[in-house]
C-alpha cells in the first residue's frame, strides 16, 4: 500500500462535480477578481465563524502581517509567540519591524499560557495565540492575560478551521482571527488563498483598504497597501468547501479517534488535547522518544507511508532570524519537540484499510 501523508486528490473526488460546476460558472462570469463570489464568501465565513466582519485575502501569511499593519504594531513594539509555531506565524510579526518575543510551547504542543507573563516588557503590544495543528490554545488564560496588560490578541487559525475552545469558535476570542486557505489546511482552496475575521468594522475596513493597493477610491491611495485580494475563483470554490465543513472536520475527528485508541507503541507519544480544547485535526502529530524519530521514518517510508515533520527547524534558529540572536539551548522545549514531531497520514478521504495499515505499521515498529 502506498499511503501519502496528505491526499488532497481525495478530498477533491468527494465533491468533484460541485467544484467543476462553480469552477466552469465563475470563469464564465467574466468577472475574476474582487466580485460578487467573494462578497458572498466573506459574509458565509463571517457566519461560519461567528464573527461580524471577514475580509478575503490572498494567503494566510497577509493575514498575519496585515493584521499587525492595521493594529498599528512596528518597529519597537514586541509580540508574543509560541516557539515552536510555524515560520510564517513568526514572519507575519517580523515583516512589520516588530520583534517576536517566543514562549515554550506546553505538552499539548501550543503556547505555555502559563509562561506568557514572564516575557511582557514595555514594549509588548500583542500575543499571537497561533492554534497550532488544529487544537485550541489556552484562550481563556491568554485573553486574562492580555486584558490585564492591555495587548491586542491576534489568533492564527490556519491549522484550525472551525476549532473550539471550550465551545466558543476560535477567531472569535481575540482582536482579530487569520486564516489561511492554502490548499492543505482544513479548508483549503485550490491556489494560495486567506482571510480574516473581526467585529471591529474600522479594522475590517482597513484591512479592505490594504489589500487593494491602499485605495478605497480607484486610483486614489490612502496608504502604502499591497495587493492582496481574494479571487473569485478561489472564493467561489472555498464557497462549496464550506459547505462542507462539519463533514471533514468530523471524518479528520473519527480517523484520530482511531489512532488514538488503536496505536499502541511504547516509543510512540500520542498527541494530548487540553480538556476544554477540540482539535480539528489538521495534523495528527505524533512525538518519538528514545531518539526513534529518524528510525520510524525509514521503516514507514519502507512500507509506502509517508511522513511530515512540523517542523524541523524552530523559528529561533531558522537562518532567518540569525539576526535575533538566538542559540542551542535557548528554548530547550521547542528545540526538543523539533527533534521528535512526527505527523502521520491524515486527510479527507482516507479509507478505512489505510487507517489500519498505518496503525498496525506503527505498532510493528520495534526501534
Ligand atoms: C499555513 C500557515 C500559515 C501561512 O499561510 P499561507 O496561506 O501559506 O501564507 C500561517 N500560520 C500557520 C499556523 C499556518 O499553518
Amino acid at each position: 500500500m502506498n499511503i501519502m501523508p496528505n491526499n488532497l486528490k481525495r478530498q477533491y473526488d468527494l465533491h468533484a462535480a460541485e467544484y467543476e460546476a462553480k469552477a466552469l460558472e465563475v470563469l464564465r462570469s467574466g468577472w475574476y477578481i474582487l466580485g460578487q463570489e467573494v462578497t458572498a464568501f466573506e459574509q458565509e465565513w463571517a457566519e461560519y465563524i461567528g464573527r461580524k466582519y471577514s475580509v478575503g485575502l490572498a494567503s494566510g501569511l497577509d493575514a498575519l502581517w496585515l493584521s499587525f499593519r492595521v493594529l498599528g504594531i512596528g518597529a519597537g513594539d514586541e509580540v508574543i509567540v509560541c516557539a515552536n509555531a510555524y515560520i510564517a506565524c513568526v514572519m507575519g510579526i517580523s515583516m512589520n519591524g516588530a520583534t517576536p518575543v517566543f514562549v515554550e510551547p506546553d505538552k499539548y504542543d501550543n503556547i505555555d499560557a502559563d509562561k506568557i507573563e514572564e516575557k511582557i516588557t514595555d514594549k509588548t503590544r500583542a500575543i499571537l495565540a497561533v492554534h497550532l495543528y488544529g487544537q485550541a490554545c489556552d484562550m481563556t488564560k491568554i485573553m486574562a492575560i492580555a486584558q490585564e496588560h492591555n495587548l491586542k490578541v491576534v489568533e492564527d487559525c490556519a491549522q484550525s478551521h472551525g476549532n473550539k475552545w471550550q465551545g466558543q469558535t476560535v477567531g472569535t476570542f481575540g482582536d482579530i482571527g487569520c486564516f489561511s486557505f492554502y490548499p492543505s489546511k482544513g479548508c483549503g482552496a485550490f491556489g494560495d488563498a486567506g482571510a480574516i475575521v473581526t467585529d471591529n468594522a474600522e479594522l475590517a475596513d482597513k484591512f479592505k483598504v490594504y489589500r487593494n493597493y491602499g485605495s478605497r477610491v480607484r486610483y486614489q491611495n490612502e496608504v502604502v497597501g499591497t495587493n492582496s485580494r481574494l479571487d473569485e475563483l478561489q472564493a467561489g470554490l472555498l464557497r462549496v468547501k464550506l459547505k462542507h465543513m462539519h463533514e471533514f472536520n468530523r471524518e479528520r475527528n473519527e480517523i484520530a479517534a482511531r489512532y488514538t485508541h488503536e496505536i499502541k507503541n511504547p516509543l510512540v507519544q500520542l498527541p494530548q488535547i487540553r480538556p476544554g480544547a477540540d482539535s480539528t485535526w489538521h495534523q495528527y502529530v505524533i512525538h518519538v522518544k528514545n531518539c526513534k524519530r529518524d528510525a520510524l521514518i525509514q521503516y514507514l517510508q519502507g512500507q509506502g507511508i509517508g511522513t511530515i515533520i512540523h517542523y524541523p527547524i524552530p523559528p529561533h534558529l531558522s537562518e532567518a532570524y540569525q539576526y535575533l540572536g538566538y542559540k542551542v539551548g535557548d528554548f530547550p522545549i521547542a528545540e526538543g519537540f523539533a527533534a521528535e514531531v512526527l505527523s502521520i497520514p491524515m486527510y479527507n478521504g482516507m479509507t478505512a484499510d489505510e487507517q489500519s495499515y498505518v496503525i498496525a505499521a506503527i505498532n510493528a515498529f520495534e526501534g
